[in-house]
């Protein structure tokens, strides 16, 4: 059986990092990507705890062409791509009045347009092959709001709607695409807010994590990179093979507030 390829933008650090995991224990071979210094190193170290080949590719996905790049790479390593992981992400936590336009550029760019870019980029290939899995990232933010977030809570919004269209497109060849929306999960993004979210609130990090961030868990827990990983290895398994188009919350039951 030919081994399955799974690209996972922002896979050196936080949520991305435990897809990769996850995926790598399943035997993918895997494709690392972010911007982290020591990519190189992480592609490596998981390679070899988990027995399967892995690459990393610093793209910086704010660039069309290092995007295409990426995927080039990766058919030329691999053969083929079975998994495109959109979880690449940033933040930034202000009032609409005091945000900055080229945060705002930023993060749509990454967030939001980044998924566009990488979705066409495999799609030629998903659809020869007849098989394609593309899960997304969003957030709870793609379902719900948050005072200050105003960048990232529209462009978590589009990356739903971005799922609903390439899972209409992607039905008639076996390509499904599916939106996988987090409540808060501790990783580097999150404890920059943490920082942020103390200054716009005037509290201390303790008081933002329970008053702020975890106050909107009915589950009053973090989410695990591991569960995450577990649910995007659902979505890519055969047992998924007709959910599309669909977000689903991994939020402590936040949205079903
Ligand atoms: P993180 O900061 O730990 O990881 C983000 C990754 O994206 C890093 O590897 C970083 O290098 C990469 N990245 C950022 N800009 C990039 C660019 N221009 N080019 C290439 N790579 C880039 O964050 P995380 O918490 O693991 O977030 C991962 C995803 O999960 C994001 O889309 C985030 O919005 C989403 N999410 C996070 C939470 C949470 O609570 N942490 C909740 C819901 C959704």
């Amino acid at each position: 059986m030919q081994t399955k390829t799974a690209l996972i933008t922002g896979s050196t650090s936080g949520i991305g990092l435990g897809i990769a995991k996850a995926f790598a224990q399943k035997g993918y071979n895997i494709v690392f990507n972010g911007l982290e210094e020591n990519g190189v190193q992480i592609a490596q170290e998981v390679a070899q705890e988990f027995g399967v080949q892995a690459f990393f590719s610093g793209a910086n996905l704010l660039k069309e062409t290092e995007i295409q790049q990426m995927v080039t790479q990766t058919y030329k390593t691999f053969g083929s791509i079975q998994v495109l992981v959109n979880n690449a992400g940033i933040q930034h936590v202000a009032p609409i009045d005091k945000f900055p336009a080229d945060k705002w550029s930023l993060i749509i760019g990454v967030n939001l347009s980044a998924a566009f870019h990488t979705s066409k980029a495999v799609w030629q290939g998903m659809k020869t092959q007849k098989f394609g899995r593309i899960i997304n990232i969003s957030s709870a933010h793609g379902l719900r709001a948050s005072a200050f977030k105003s960048a990232y809570v529209s462009s978590k919004h589009g990356v739903i709607g971005l799922t609903k269209v390439l899972g209409l497109e992607g039905a008639v060849h076996n390509i499904t695409c599916n939106a996988i929306c987090p409540g808060y999960v501790r990783t580097t993004l999150v404890k920059g807010q943490i920082a942020d979210q103390a200054k716009v609130h005037q509290m201390t990090p303790e008081e933002v994590i329970e008053k702020v961030l975890l106050k909107k868990h009915a589950i009053k827990k973090f989410v695990t990179v591991e569960e995450i990983g577990n649910l995007a290895l659902f979505l890519a398994s055969d047992h998924a093979q007709t959910i599309t188009g669909t977000s689903i919350p991994m939020d402590g039951g936040w949205t079903a507030q």
